[in-house]
């Protein structure tokens, strides 16, 4: 049997000289479907999340497009701008839309690696850093920008960026836009775009709300969706360990020493308990960070480096922080704590096991999270086995088995979510990219668990089983490419 290669996508030259660089052999079935149709400028509405290889599938034919299209004619003469009347030398021609930071920087990423053999430049914007760095390169002129919506509409406002000349939008995660309360945001930004455009929509579900704005933005799409080959959980080796609140921490750092973990990602629930955590193992001398919405940008940008190069020994993060975060190699997840949402567990375990490596998920429960185990364990039909021999085990012993006929005394989805009580009662004051015009914030803001049920991110998906691994050409040495503003390190650079 003969496998599809880049070359029978009929990408150009340039083009497969990166995806060699970057150690791609094969493409994933998202860029088999979407990439001849996205180059030749159809629409499209594309169900997938990240880890299936949605960004190249979007980059790759624009880059392509862009390079094949003649550029358009510079801004018109007298047009005042903050740039002054002759405006940047360039038109932005491509806008992708993203909900998070972390995204946004990653996608950047992307089209700097895919498009280092040819002239287009690009940048990423995002709020939670000065917006200095970000205007410079603007003002230089640039082909493609990546952007959230917050910052986008705030330098909008003030002049920096004209969208009259964009022939691709992408709008990434929108089921996540909706979730994060974005969506308002995201309308704003398109009644600026120009009609006539090629429009590609990515989303991971589809709610009622996506549904009708892909009615709306797009023309005749050609729709890809994409299913996981296998599910997570079957590759996965999972450990539950029942344990009580107040001795989660000591049994974290007995497992990370006992086990001898290189590298793992903590899951907690709150904001404050991923500080409380991180600060528990800094003192018992294992090298970790928390990220979360409270913490800078730059801070995060720090953190998830420090994590990928191998310089922190855990991450903890809770799950808004870790999403779309793209962590290769990552052998233990832990869950500090259960989640309350069953989706979201998978979803979580999912960050390890990626391209058919040895991936352990180990997770804690307490008394009151016993109930969310019986709901996970309905979700993914199994039993989750159970770790035997460990300190600090719960006197309460282990919980009866559950039954996993489905439905069998779930309890309603609304009841999922925590009792607000149970959340830490002080205010946050994140830097997120936030949500404006009423629209509403996340639920619970120290919760950073998913908004609502209904919208929790379905199961995390890796590579496809024999497919390389993301590769990180020139890992340790930042990648020079006009347009990206500089900033600390990030990610996969
Ligand atoms: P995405 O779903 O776009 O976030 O991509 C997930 C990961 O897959 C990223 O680390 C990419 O670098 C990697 N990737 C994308 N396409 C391929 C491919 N064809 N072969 C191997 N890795 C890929």
């Amino acid at each position: 049997m003969t496998h599809p290669t880049f070359a029978s996508l009929e990408l150009i030259e340039p083009l497969l000289r990166a995806l060699q660089h970057e150690g791609y052999t094969q493409p994933t079935p998202i860029q088999l479907q979407a990439i001849p149709h996205v180059a030749h400028g159809r629409d499209l509405l594309g169900c997938a999340q990240t880890g299936t290889g949605k960004t190249a599938a979007f980059a790759l034919p624009i880059l392509q497009r862009l390079h094949q299209k003649p550029p358009p004619p510079p801004p018109p003469q007298g047009q005042a701008s903050r740039f002054g009347r002759s405006g940047p030398s360039r038109r932005t021609r491509a806008l992708i839309l993203s909900p998070t930071r972390e995204l946004a920087a990653q996608i950047g990423e992307s089209f700097a690696a895919y498009g280092r053999f040819l002239q287009l430049h690009h940048t990423v914007i995002f709020g939670g850093v000065g917006q200095d760095a970000q205007t410079k390169i603007l003002a230089r002129g640039i082909d493609i920008l990546v952007a959230t919506p917050g910052r986008l509409l705030d330098l909008m406002g003030q002049g920096y960026v004209d969208l009259t000349g964009i022939e691709v939008f992408v709008l990434d995660e929108a089921d996540r836009m909706l979730d994060m309360g974005f969506i308002h945001d995201v309308r704003r930004v398109i009644e600026k775009l120009p009609k006539q455009r090629q429009t590609l929509l990515f989303s991971a579900t589809m709610p009622s709300d996506i549904e009708q704005l892909s009615k709306q933005i797009l023309i005749d799409p050609i729709r890809v969706a994409v299913t996981p080959p296998s599910t997570t959980v079957e590759r996965i080796e999972q450990r539950i360990y029942f344990v009580e609140k107040a001795d989660k921490r000591a049994l974290l750092i007995h497992l990370l020493d006992a086990l001898k973990v290189e590298r793992a990602l903590v899951f907690t629930r709150t904001k404050h308990g991923a500080n409380r955590v991180a600060e528990a193992l800094t003192k018992a001398r294992i090298r970790a960070e928390a990220i979360h919405g409270n913490k800078s940008q730059n801070a995060r940008t720090r953190a998830l480096d420090g994590f990928k190069r191998g310089q922190l020994r855990v991450l903890v993060a809770t799950d808004i922080a870790a999403r779309g975060i793209d962590i290769d190699d990552l052998t233990h997840v832990i869950n500090f704590d259960l989640p309350n949402v069953p989706e979201t567990y998978v979803h979580r375990i999912g960050r390890t096991g990626r391209a058919g490596a040895a991936g352990l998920a180990m997770s804690f429960c307490e008394q009151e999270e016993r109930e969310y185990l019986v709901d996970i364990e309905r979700e993914i039909q199994t039993h989750i086995p159970r770790a035997d021999n460990y300190p600090h085990a719960s006197r309460l012993g282990p919980p009866p088995v559950t039954s996993l006929e489905r439905g069998h005394h779930r309890r309603p989805a609304q009841q999922q979510q925590r009792p607000q009580q149970q959340r830490h009662p002080h205010h946050t004051h994140g830097r997120q990219d936030r949500p404006r015009h009423g629209a509403p914030r996340p639920r619970g803001e120290h919760h950073e668990g998913p908004r609502r049920d209904t919208n929790a991110p379905p199961p995390q998906r890796g590579h496809q089983p024999g497919q390389p691994s993301a590769q990180t050409p020139a890992q340790g040495q930042p990648r020079q490419h006009h347009g990206q503003p500089p900033r600390p390190q990030g990610p996969r650079r």
